[in-house]
């Protein structure tokens, strides 16, 4: 059976180019870039290359990229870094739908006496920009809000929330994770000071990751230890996946049209024919800026966790929340927070593409899941056979 892999926000596959320049760096070339001799020297080289083309992508200088092993590290290492450099700032103004990346680690930093604001969205998902103002205090040592949500591709308008930081003197944190490669991004105009990349969500592998740091930002290193990075991250490079995430960066470069253009057909008629044939389905987010290969549908009287096993049965790989989540019989944090009824919240589905994605592959998702969805709610105890909805639980 083929696999039709429809969560590229969960991750994604490594672009065969990406992985053609990396296999050197695994095999025959595998100084240690640190090194004298002009074996390493070779490697350090293609790192330095590898800077080049990350911070091409942003719009930033190569001196402002620092690799980490994920995106988890580097949104750890933005927040940390400002308490650290904050003398006695003790306050965060973050978003209630953050990964956990930011959100779990905010919970623990008030458990360790920070104080943590989270601005709320409303039901499209979008940003109440006048909380946002009203949470910014004298005692702010860093704003942390995505650039674009995982579970529903809501793009937050972080560049005029930076804005507003900058005047009060706040740093600002942006976890771009999911907006990377799919929305042009540029730093150079921009009053972000930090902003975080995970490789595996733009087809470089898993365990790398970029922290950009504005030239100038106070910065305090998360991972102790050597010189490297220049002393900003200790810990021997993870050189082939450096260099694999350069290429990968080069290529989102390259495809950013694509995203924007085939990649969003696609999702679109996706969508439309989704909501058409299942009645009940309604597109979470669906009114605000989004995404161009996101679509988060639910469908009401059914479990999400069931849709994904019945779709799996056809090799259709989807998830019902952010992957780190799914496993979980909560609903998800972001669709509560945006005020998504119960029932509808259990029955969401999260379908994400990539330039990967064919038409066949649409047709196929469009032909398979309408009656999934039926079979399913003919179990439900809120579904009447005939298709009408009699209840909606709580
Ligand atoms: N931030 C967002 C928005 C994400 O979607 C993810 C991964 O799902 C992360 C951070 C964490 O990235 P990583 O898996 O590289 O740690």
């Amino acid at each position: 059976m083929k696999t039709i892999y429809m969560d590229n926000n969960a991750t994604t596959r490594v672009a065969p180019e990406v992985l053609e320049t990396m296999l050197p760096f695994l095999t025959d070339l595998y100084g240690n870039p640190s090194s004298a001799y002009s074996f390493g020297g070779r490697v350090a080289r293609n790192i330095r290359e590898s800077r080049e083309q990350a911070s091409a992508l942003l719009g930033a200088s190569p001196e402002e990229i620092i690799f980490t092993s994920c995106g988890s590290e580097s949104d750890n290492t933005a927040i940390m870094s400002a308490l650290n450099t904050g003398k006695d700032k003790a306050h965060i103004v973050t978003t209630r739908v953050e990964h956990p990346a930011v959100k779990v680690l905010c919970n623990e930093l008030v458990k360790r006496g920070c104080r943590v604001t989270e601005v709320p969205v409303d039901r499209k998902g979008e940003l109440d920009m006048d909380r946002y103002k009203e949470s910014l205090t004298s005692d702010t040592a860093i704003v942390s809000i995505m650039w674009a949500n995982n579970e529903t591709g809501v793009i937050f308008p972080v560049e005029e929330a930076a804005q507003l930081a900058r005047s009060r003197g706040i740093l600002f944190h942006t976890d771009a994770v999911q907006a990377v490669g799919k929305i042009p991004i540029d730093l150079q105009q921009s009053a972000i000071d930090m902003l975080s990349i995970s490789g595996h969500k733009l087809h470089a592998p898993k365990g790398i990751g970029v922290l950009y740091v504005r030239k100038g930002t106070k910065f305090s290193p998360f991972l102790i230890g050597g010189h490297q990075e220049r002393g900003r991250r200790g810990g021997t490079e993870n050189t082939a996946s450096i260099i694999g995430l350069g290429k990968a960066c080069e290529l989102a470069a390259d495809r950013m049209d694509e995203e924007n253009t085939r990649v969003k057909s696609l999702r679109d008629r996706l969508e439309r024919e989704l909501l058409n044939r299942i009645p009940h389905s309604r597109v979470n987010g669906g009114g605000a800026p989004r995404l161009p290969n996101t679509t988060n549908i639910s469908f009401e009287f059914v479990e999400g966790e069931a849709i994904l096993l019945r779709m799996d049965e056809f090799g259709i790989c989807a998830s019902s929340g952010s992957a780190c989540t799914s496993g979980s019989l909560q609903p998800s944090h972001v669709l509560r927070a945006m005020g998504v009824p119960f029932t509808m919240a259990h029955g969401s589905v999260r379908l994400s593409l990539s330039v990967y994605n064919t038409d066949e592959e649409v047709d196929e998702v469009i032909d398979k899941l309408p009656p999934i969805i039926e079979k399913l709610r003919a179990f439900s105890p809120f579904w009447k056979p005939e298709g009408q909805a009699c209840a909606s639980g709580t």
